[in-house]
């Protein structure tokens, strides 16, 4: 896969790199958009201050790159408390979620990334910590190991998926403050290009800025990226700011359409409509003739496209809609158009 297509970035592997450090927003007043679930976790932030009590657990779900390790990173410093990181995968021994749980400061953030890939002992081992704050220890080995039960700082869990309809009902209901991320507006984003060229010591014009935030899918991760591209581009040429003839021209060079499609979003609908006719075709053939996982397929390519309108899930399998066939410069034949319509009312 070319750099600049999707990658694993995107899935949010690269959310700890050092420039995704440096451009994160450290307090709520500096985050750009997403006023309501700026005001809510505000409001959640204040009342458990006042109280001095721990904050509720939090869920935060939706696509990635749109914030949730950050927003976990901003609850803790507007508590005024440590965090921990660390994410569902690796978090595979009940003993290393024990270790963590109870070397934590009361109050303190526990934050972990992709919650919805907990194996199901590490979650039921979840319950009883989030619940009343207390875990069981195994004391010993072989037939005189004994069970006890331990009380462990309360703390605020803060959990991010892009999976939300993956976790389980026990472990969602267990968090008193669920909150879905949406993708940015493009007067939002381009408010992050702006914060973020400075921080960069760019000069980017405003309808530069704008023309970025357009094809940067609703996503800050996809803006920041786009914006160091362009950034290099811009060193290599010589040019001392950044206007908008020279951002479309480099966002051009980096395959990146009007809508902020890439080659592999659009490869993802050509294989749709050049090998399946348009559709229906299941997930996983799509995967095997992209060559990709269907992981990335489902959280990065297709909510973009769903919500763009080019796609559509139905029972039987993913398939383009008409809007999809004009965006990659074809017209669906009329007994394509009479399937899509079909199946988009099943
Ligand atoms: P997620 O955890 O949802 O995958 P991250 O929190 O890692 O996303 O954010 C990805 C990048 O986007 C980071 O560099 C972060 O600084 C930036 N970012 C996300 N949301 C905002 C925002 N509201 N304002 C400014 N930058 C943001």
């Amino acid at each position: 896969m070319n750099e600049e297509n999707i990658s694993n970035e995107d899935l949010g592997a690269g959310s700890n790199n050092t420039f995704d450090l440096a451009l994160r927003p450290k307090k709520l007043d500096d985050f750009i958009g997403q006023k309501k679930v700026q005001g809510n976790l505000s409001t959640f932030i204040k009342a458990a201050s006042e109280r001095d009590e721990p904050m509720d657990h939090i869920l935060l779900h939706g696509p990635p790159g749109l914030g949730k390790t950050t927003l976990a990173h901003i609850v803790s410093s507007e508590l005024n408390v440590n965090i921990r990181t660390t994410s569902g995968p690796i978090l595979n021994k009940t003993g290393d979620l024990a270790a963590i749980l109870t070397n934590l400061q009361p109050k303190d953030v526990l934050f972990i990334d992709e919650i919805h890939r907990l194996s199901s002992v590490i979650e039921e081992y979840l319950y009883s910590a989030m619940e009343d704050f207390q875990i069981d220890l195994i004391i010993g080995e072989g037939p005189g190991a004994r069970s006890i039960r331990i009380d462990v700082p309360p703390f605020t869990l803060v959990g991010a998926t892009t999976r939300a309809g993956l976790l389980t009902t026990p472990l969602r209901d267990r968090f008193g403050i669920q909150i879905r991320m949406e993708f940015y507006n493009n007067n939002d984003l381009k408010n992050i290009l702006k914060k973020s060229s400075v921080k960069m010591k760019l000069e980017l014009t405003d309808d530069a800025a704008l023309s970025i935030a357009e094809r940067s899918r609703g996503t800050p991760r996809v803006a920041g990226r786009l914006l160091r591209r362009i950034r290099d581009i811009c060193f290599v040429k010589k040019y001392e700011k950044i206007d908008k003839n020279f951002a479309i021209e480099a966002l051009e060079q980096l395959d990146v359409d009007q809508f902020g499609l890439d080659a592999l979003d659009r490869k993802y609908m050509q294989i749709i409509v050049e090998k399946y006719q348009g559709g229906p075709v299941g997930l996983e053939t799509i995967a095997a003739v992209l060559s990709e996982q269907k992981d990335l397929i489902e959280e990065v390519i297709e909510p973009f496209l769903l919500q763009k309108g080019f796609i559509e899930r139905s029972k039987r399998g993913r398939i383009v809609t008409k809007i999809g066939w004009q965006h990659l410069g074809l017209e669906p034949t009329k007994q394509n158009d009479d399937q899509i319509n079909f199946l988009e009312k099943e």
